[in-house]
């Protein structure tokens, strides 16, 4: 074959006129050979199958029953009639339907006599149905031969239209094969062909065209998935080599003063065994010449915040300067008041850069950090701005990542010479093998561990109408001398509404809780940021007892002594905001509690949302349980990524198949990282064609 047959444009197929090639192109994104080769269908149509009615499935495929029709009778309805039959093999019956057409089927179909009846079935009850199903007389078809499956491509209305169907697109893919018989270069190694019994890339590409078994097409499936995976591996292991063999880090070799000082003499606490861990990690990554860039994975509560400052201070000690960037001005105050208590006496320049900092102030500490008198400068996106320059920059951390993009990410490697360390926080747990896929080019560290003496928190879920009693319930919690949030969603597309909802919600708790007994703060983000940082104040300080606010306080928000999280409309949150929003509480000694509320309305989504919540506190399930819900293309972050292009495979349903191509990726490297060996030909061709088209360096150079 040319090796550059697959880059033929579409037009020179055989039976492809420019128009069509114009229509495929703008519908399906059709524009060479290789384009149409990687249309695989949605699904088959298998007709080499006969299913019993016993086996029938509600998954919707079309398959094929052979059996008897015992009855006919016409039910009439609102809008027309509907003409119905009893379908009986001898495992059951089910019903076949037609909506048009009932005096020809009732003229030609034959009672008693053996069928092959084929369709999509439904069901409905305990009955299974298929409308307007393809009939045929049991002794006819088996004279005819029908033993392929048949394939069925994505389609759109405009395609239609156009009279390229389903057919059109087979013929044209048969006509391909037919220009090169058949054979493609095979893009990986006999060796792991040979340990994963893959079948060759040929067969593969023919086999989910146009399979003559389930068993062809489930081994061309995995085949095709495999290849995927591995080559997004690749690419995300060579990115990381690449970098760290390119890109000189600064190396941190002291562990000085500053680090032990702390260690020996202001450490409120003893460390988790996985903050240990996780520290000791992050010292090894500063301490070699490569750069740092770690994802550091920790649920709510883990006690990220310390390790930050403790990797800070190890910039600190060996010379450079350290930057804490959150994504809301709440929360870059938050930090900064937490990391001056924790330095305590400790002599150590840090200051805060918001976009409210006045510009007076500004002007300073673009000053003190371009000498260097500042060690640690906490702030928001404005960080990010190109005035703010540093002096040296050792180490960057940007707390819940996923409110940061790459290019974000990229900025910060610009603020320095010699690119500083990175650390991504998140609280938002993704699960594992996502984690791979999106993050395979980050070094992943993981506090697995909550600080001792935590009381899980206990969640329950109430409908509205329960309101009195779970207004009791607070009044009895801030008796108790516990303070409380209550949570309203706000949503961009129905801001409007939803800032009605959070004000009437606010006027009805201030008369069920009228002062002077009750004292309340309300933040939310139309509120200067002065005014939001009063509010928060008050409550931080016990002086209030009840917060209601929007979701503004989701992220990092540390109030020890709130025991209760309420969350109204819970229905309307996304898991991991649920999820975020309970990490308010359950971090003092008491129990805490999150109530989440919702109308008698739910969709199924959204029960199974709720009893997730209900059933566990881990992070790590709840990550897995949104990834089955949403897909990954809508988790957090994801959209970034753009490594979720994927053809033919799934992130979560293809999760094992995930793990073995980052194994197989990964001993590649390790054995031949140039792909110099003669039986590695076949990828580094293939590797090079999709580097050419990548343009994943981007962000690096
Ligand atoms: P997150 O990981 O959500 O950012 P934080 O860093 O805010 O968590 O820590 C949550 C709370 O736990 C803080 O009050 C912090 O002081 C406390 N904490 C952190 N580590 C420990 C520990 N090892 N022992 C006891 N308390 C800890
Ligand atoms: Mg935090």
């Amino acid at each position: 074959m040319n090796p550059n047959f697959l880059q033929t444009p579409i037009p020179y197929l055989k039976g492809v006129g420019p128009n069509r090639a114009e229509t495929l192109r703008t519908e399906l994104g059709i524009e060479t050979y290789r384009d149409l080769l990687h249309l695989f269908p949605n699904r088959y149509l298998d007709k080499t199958q006969y299913y019993k009615i016993n086996q029938l499935q509600p998954s919707g495929a079309d398959v094929q029953v052979v059996g008897k029709i015992i009855h006919i009778k016409t039910v009439e309805q609102k809008r027309g009639k509907r003409l119905v039959a009893t379908f009986m093999d001898e495992t059951g019956q089910m019903e076949l339907v037609w909506f048009r057409g009932h005096k020809w089927i009732r003229e030609n179909l034959k009672l008693n006599e053996p069928y092959v009846v084929f369709g999509r079935t439904a069901r409905y009850g305990s009955t299974f149905s298929m409308p307007h199903p393809e009939m045929e007389l049991l002794s006819e078809h088996q004279q005819g031969l029908k033993i392929a499956m048949q394939p069925i491509y994505p389609s759109t209305e405009k395609l239609s239209a156009k009279g390229i169907t389903n057919r059109v697109i087979s013929k044209m893919v048969q006509q391909l094969f037919l220009e090169c018989k058949g054979q493609f270069p095979e893009s990986l190694s006999l060796s792991i062909m040979d340990e994963l019994r893959l079948v060759s890339k040929s067969d593969a590409l023919f086999n989910i065209h146009f399979p003559k078994n389930q068993d062809l097409l489930a081994k061309a499936q995995f085949r095709l998935k495999f290849e995927e995976l591995f080559f997004v591996q690749l690419q995300l292991i060579s990115k990381k080599i690449l970098r760290k063999q390119k890109i000189k880090g600064l190396k941190f070799d002291e562990v000085g003063t500053n680090f032990n000082s702390f260690f020996n003499e202001h450490l409120p606490f003893d460390l988790t065994n996985a903050q240990k861990r996780v520290i000791k990690e992050i010292r090894k990554d500063m301490g070699s010449n490569a750069q740092m860039n770690r994802l550091l994975q920790g649920d709510v509560g883990s006690g990220k915040t310390i390790v930050a400052l403790m990797c800070m201070l190890l910039a600190i000690d060996n010379g450079f300067q350290g930057c804490l960037m959150a994504p809301t001005e709440i929360l870059a105050q938050q930090h900064y008041n937490g990391l001056k208590e924790l330095l305590g006496k400790m002599d150590m320049k840090i200051a805060l850069l918001t976009g409210s900092t006045k510009k007076s102030e500004r002007t300073l500490l673009h000053n003190q950090l371009e000498n260097g008198n500042l060690n640690i400068l906490v702030g928001t996106h404005a960080v990010l701005e190109d005035k703010v320059q540093f002096k040296n920059l050792g180490l960057a951390i940007i707390d819940e990542q996923h409110r940061f993009g790459v290019a974000q990410r990229s900025k910060l490697w610009h603020k320095n010479d010699v690119p500083p360390h990175i650390l991504v926080m998140t609280a938002t747990p993704i699960p594992r093998t996502l984690a791979m896929s999106l993050y395979g080019d980050l070094d992943i560290s993981v506090i697995d561990e909550l600080p001792p003496g935590r009381k899980p928190i206990k969640t329950v879920h109430r409908f509205d109408n329960n309101r009195l009693k779970v207004f009791q319930f607070i009044k009895d919690e801030i008796k108790k001398g516990r303070q409380i949030y209550i949570v309203y969603p706000l949503i961009k597309e129905s801001e409007a509404l939803d800032y009605k909802d959070l004000m009437d919600g606010y006027e009805s708790i201030v008369r069920d809780f009228p002062m002077p007994d009750y004292q309340i703060s309300i933040v939310h983000g139309k509120m200067k940021p002065a005014d939001k940082d009063y509010e928060m104040e008050r409550f931080v300080k016990g002086e209030t007892q009840i917060m209601v606010a929007t979701t503004v306080i989701e992220v990092g928000v540390n109030v020890p002594n709130a025991s209760v999280m309420i969350i109204e409309s819970a229905e309307r949150f996304g898991l991991s905001q649920l999820h975020q929003l309970r990490g308010r509480v359950g971090r003092g000694a008491e129990q805490s509690f999150c109530i989440l509320m919702t109308g008698s309305k739910l969709s199924e989504d959204a029960k199974t949302r709720l009893q997730t919540m209900v059933r566990t506190n881990d992070g790590f399930e709840i990550a897995e349980v949104d990834l089955k819900l949403r897909g990954p293309g809508d988790l957090m972050g994801t959209q970034q990524s753009g490594m979720l292009n994927l053809k033919i495979a799934d992130i979560v349903k293809d999760n094992q198949i995930l793990k073995s191509a980052r194994f197989y990726a990964l001993q590649l490297f390790k054995d031949d990282p140039r792909l110099e060996k003669e039986e590695n030909k076949s990828i580094l061709l293939a590797y090079s064609k999709i580097m050419q088209q990548s343009n994943i360096w981007n962000y690096i150079s």
